[in-house]
């Protein structure tokens, strides 16, 4: 079998230290940010000459934390509650042929060696193979529909304890970045299993960026923001 060898262009320093949850594509939380470090040569300012006259770029990136030797064919998206599995081409499932992922995510700024998006999806030192420019014309599709994924998550709604708000605050302003807004946006979605009934009594949690957070499920389809605080192992 031909083979190509290819090397990451850069790597993506993430909010998200963990795979549980980073919403499942990009957009979905907006306060979700990364800084994309580019690698010699293409930390060189004639790299992103150009660049800053564009909003939006697509990222053809590797899932670096979910590669697998052995090839699938039908994938158990989480989309459809883990229980049903689909041709893995029908889905943008982690585990695919070469582990390629994209994501189109928003540019805020540039700087030689340094692109700072906004919108990701993507996992901190996610290796990117290619950047691109989102073109308008042509990656808009008015009327295009796919009957697998026609509508982003359900939402939960999401309540904080006001202790917890209040460090979620304090985090921001130290991190200088919106956590408060990043919490309820990658919440909001329900990390959770599908198939996990949420017991009000059991605590979850993530890390974002240096903090781990922890809610519960007060009833089925209600979060409970309980804790922000530092992680211990920093
Ligand atoms: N937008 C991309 C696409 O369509 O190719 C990614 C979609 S995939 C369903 C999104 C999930 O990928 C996230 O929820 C996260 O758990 C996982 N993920 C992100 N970066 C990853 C990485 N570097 N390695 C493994 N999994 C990753």
């Amino acid at each position: 079998m031909t083979s190509y060898t290819m090397s990451p262009v850069g790597f993506v320093r993430s909010c998200f230290k963990e795979k549980f949850a980073i919403p499942r594509q990009p957009q979905l939380a907006p306060a979700a940010r990364g800084v994309l470090e580019l690698v010699p040569p293409f930390d060189r300012a004639e790299a992103i000459e150009g660049l800053e006259q564009v909003s939006h770029v697509w990222l053809l990136f590797l899932f670096h934390q979910a590669l697998e030797d052995k090839p699938r064919l039908k994938v158990r998206p989480p989309r459809l509650g883990g229980n049903a599995s689909m041709g893995v081409f029908a889905t943008r499932a982690t585990h695919r042929p070469n582990g390629i992922g994209q994501s189109v995510v928003k540019l805020d700024k540039v700087e030689p060696g340094r692109l700072w998006l906004s919108g990701i999806d993507l996992l901190d030192g996610t290796p990117v193979l290619d950047i691109k420019p989102y073109v308008p014309y042509a990656d808009q599709v008015p009327d295009a529909s796919n009957r697998i994924a026609d509508a982003p998550p359900p939402q939960v709604a999401l309540e904080w304890d006001d202790a917890a708000l209040q460090q979620a605050s304090e985090h921001a302003l130290r991190l200088n970045e919106p956590l408060v807004q990043l919490i309820e946006q990658c919440l909001a979605q329900d990390p959770r299993p599908a198939y996990q009934v949420p017991e009000p009594e059991r605590r979850y949690g993530v890390l974002l960026w240096d903090v781990q957070v922890r809610w519960h499920y007060p009833e089925p389809g209600r979060i409970r923001v309980l804790e922000v605080a530092l992680n211990r192992a920093d």
